[in-house]
């Protein structure tokens, strides 16, 4: 069947769905495959739940007139995709980055629903299958769409961009994640640039944060809108006022308090006032939104236990990210412990990344440091105050947790590291 014939058939469904447990009346299932799973073999099971249509692309599997046999499911996921996009006319703004894309996302979110409606990515789904997801969930009453897009290899962004065709892009950052994939830090640029030139070539704007000299470089042929405090260029300008404990700036004359801890979500804070201010959003409106923005998913939380503050960082971590929580952390105020695990998918440079997040953490002023996996295990430390664990279940019966009053906790580490697990200790 063709994908416009099945577009037509999607448009009178609910929504598009990939998971049997998570059927809804009426929906189109895709039967995806996986490593360890086969979709097709669900596809009687999603019809029985009361998905409308089945895409499958296994023979065997045809049931009834429910079932629609194409090709290639995940193809036919994407083109579907890109179809309804094109389908709906509107604006796409579409995110990238190391890190801060969730936060930022949701933050643009927060600031555009105060005018428009918008449909974002929900949670963290990213890659060639969200993507995809994230557009169909889009629906004729949907305004501007704000998508995230995440890659950890060359082509993936250049991939996804093809699929949503955004008409504005906005690279949060470009960082020392994912390294392995992308081959390095100047292999992370390229790929996250992929956007860029997505956007350049089909003459689209993008949103550059004009303190970030990398993003105003590769930048400098295309059509802007620019923000920050330090560059003359900025098409507005946001001052940092500080960060004790949270965020607070100042746009157009308004102070805005966030509740959004650590420097670097200045940053994703001021990309989001910044695309309110481009698509209009009254400033009062702004401020409201980020002030009551509050994260979710272990992202940067500050949580209080009995006289302890506890900075929950646990959703991810890498060296970039994981430089600046240390680098906010150690301007807090009395007694500082930080518990940090491994940050994974580094590759060749794992060792080295892990031995200088180490050397930084014991330099500063942080009074004890708990290191928790086998990278930071296998690091030269050689400091009182700081003690290595192979693992968390070593760490859980070495650390003494009687003495832990009046203390402020850094807790962060790699999302498969599941540090939130320590919240249980105290
Ligand atoms: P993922 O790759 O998992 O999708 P992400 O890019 O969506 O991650 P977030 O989930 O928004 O990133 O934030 C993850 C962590 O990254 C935060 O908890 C914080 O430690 C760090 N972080 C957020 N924003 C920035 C930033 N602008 N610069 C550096 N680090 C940041
Ligand atoms: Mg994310």
């Amino acid at each position: 069947m063709e994908i416009k014939a099945i577009h037509r058939l999607f448009l009178n469904c609910n929504a598009a769905n990939t998971d049997t447990r998570k059927i809804k009346p009426n929906d189109m299932f895709f039967a995806l495959k996986g490593e360890n799973f086969n979709g097709n073999s669900y596809a009687e099971k999603a019809l029985e739940l009361g998905a409308a249509y089945a895409i499958i692309d296994e023979e065997e599997f045809l049931s009834s007139e429910k079932t629609i046999l194409v090709d290639n499911v995940l193809e036919t996921l994407q083109q579907l995709a890109s179809f309804h996009r094109a389908f709906l006319h509107i604006p796409i703004i579409a995110l990238t980055g190391s890190n801060g894309k969730t936060t930022t996302k949701e933050l643009i979110n927060a600031v555009l629903s105060q005018k428009f409606k918008t449909t974002a990515t929900i949670g963290n789904l990213n890659n060639h299958i969200g993507v995809p997801l994230t557009l169909l969930s889009m629906t004729k009453d949907t305004e501007i769409g704000i998508v995230e897009m995440g890659a950890n290899h060359q082509k993936e962004i250049e991939f996804l961009c093809s699929i949503a065709q955004p008409d504005y892009g906005y690279i949060t950052n470009f960082g020392k994640a994912h390294l392995e994939g992308f081959g390095g830090v100047d292999g992370v640029i390229k790929g996250k640039s992929e956007m860029y030139n997505y956007l350049i070539a089909n003459h689209k704007t993008i949103f550059v944060n004009a303190n970030d000299t990398i993003q105003v470089e590769k930048t400098k042929k295309a059509s802007i809108f620019s923000f920050g405090h330090l560059n003359d260029i900025s098409d507005v300008t946001i001052e940092f006022k500080n960060a004790q404990p949270f965020v607070k700036s100042t746009f157009n004359d308004l102070d805005i308090a966030s509740k959004l801890i650590g420097d670097y979500n200045f940053n994703n804070i001021s990309a989001a006032i910044a695309i309110g201010h481009y698509f209009k959003v009254e400033d009062q409106l702004i401020k409201k939104a980020i002030e009551n923005y509050i994260p979710s998913n272990n992202r940067s939380q500050i949580i209080e236990k009995g006289t302890n503050k506890i900075i929950l960082d646990a959703y991810n971590a890498n060296p970039t990210s994981m430089t600046a929580a240390l680098q906010n952390f150690k301007k807090q105020e009395g007694y500082k412990i930080a518990i940090l695990g491994d940050m994974f998918e580094l590759g060749n440079e794992a060792k080295q990344e892990h031995q200088n997040i180490a050397d930084l953490a014991v330099s500063m002023d942080i009074d004890s440091i708990f290191f928790v996996g086998e990278n930071f295990y296998g690091c030269n430390v050689n400091s009182e105050k700081a003690k290595q664990y192979k693992s968390f279940s070593e760490f859980e019966t070495g650390f003494n947790t009687s003495k832990i009053e009046n203390t402020t906790l850094l807790i962060k580490g790699s999302r498969g590291m599941a540090l939130e697990r320590a919240l249980n200790i105290f």
